[in-house]
């Protein structure tokens, strides 16, 4: 059973993978989500516009069922399920098949209704991901890959949109650093830990605008929860609620909360970590 709760919730890191076809699972799983104190879903939608229906996989880790469009073109539903929803969903738009001009994509997103940017760094199949890399994916050099990167990070600075991006800290530090020194305005949340808390410590300790997420950490927070409860303790400002939960999968998002109250933070820090921060982030007033 979930108990109706007071508690603000935002859980800063969703996928859509879903489609109209699953609309009212969706809705029923959302209101039991409400219910629970859930205020806001950022929710990632893809937009494809040259991969074929083989080819989107190689940009998308395994496990992850999709029950919406083959080809991963999300932003319609997405965009229109979050009109229906009032402020519940906030849209980011994931930028993985981005395949040209990086600025009017954006415009044109941007003005359609995203609200903030989802990105992956795969410079090469050694990202912690295994999926393809980037440049290989769309035939371009990394310089150019870079570029385009360069060219999101900048249009999201200038435009105030929180940017979450997954990176890798260990194999791609330098790149993570060059970012950070190049976009010092930038609200940026790099999740998981940033894959590995000993070496993003140090670039939170460096870079005030630099935020991280919980997503698809559980198994590895309960079974260390001492540790990681230490470590947001350090960093209470910075880390934020996120599940990495599907559209269609409250479960997961259940999970996570209750994982959260498992780590027995203060009541303060815990709330930072609710909302407070996932507030600061996306740019919504508390
Ligand atoms: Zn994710």
């Amino acid at each position: 059973m979930e108990e109706a709760s007071a508690q603000e919730i935002i859980d800063v890191h969703c996928h859509c993978f879903t489609g109209s076809a699953q609309a009212e699972q969706v809705n029923s799983g959302l209101a039991r989500l409400r219910k629970a104190g859930l205020r806001h879903l950022a929710v990632m939608g893809l937009v494809n516009r040259s991969l074929n229906a083989q080819e989107v996989w190689k940009l998308i880790p395994e496990g992850f069922d999709n029950l919406g469009d083959p080809l991963f073109n999300e932003a319609d539903f997405l965009l229109q399920f979050a009109q229906q929803n009032g402020e519940l969903i906030f849209p980011l738009l994931d930028t993985r098949f981005l395949n040209s001009d990086a600025e009017s994509f954006l415009q044109e997103h941007i003005e359609r209704g995203f609200r903030g940017i989802k990105g992956l760094y795969l410079a090469d199949d050694g990202n912690d991901l295994r999926v393809h890399s980037v440049p290989a994916t769309f035939g371009i050099s990394l310089k150019q890959y870079h570029d385009r990167e360069w060219q999101i990070f900048a249009f999201a600075e200038a435009n105030n949109l929180p940017v979450l991006y997954h990176m890798d800290v260990n194999r791609y530090g330098d790149v993570m650093r060059a970012i950070l020194d190049d976009f010092p305005r930038l609200r940026i949340n790099f999740p998981h830990f940033g894959i590995g808390r000993r070496a993003f410590g140090k670039i939170l300790d460096r870079y005030p605008n630099v935020y991280t997420d919980i997503a698809f950490m559980l198994p590895h927070m309960q079974n260390n929860p001492a540790s990681y409860a230490d470590f947001i303790s350090h960093y209470p400002d910075r880390v934020c609620f996120g599940s990495d939960a599907l559209l269609y999968q409250p479960e997961i998002v259940f999970d996570y909360i209750k994982l959260v109250r498992s780590l027995k933070l203060s009541e303060k820090v815990e709330n930072m970590v609710f909302s407070e921060n996932p507030c600061r982030f996306l740019g919504l007033n508390a």
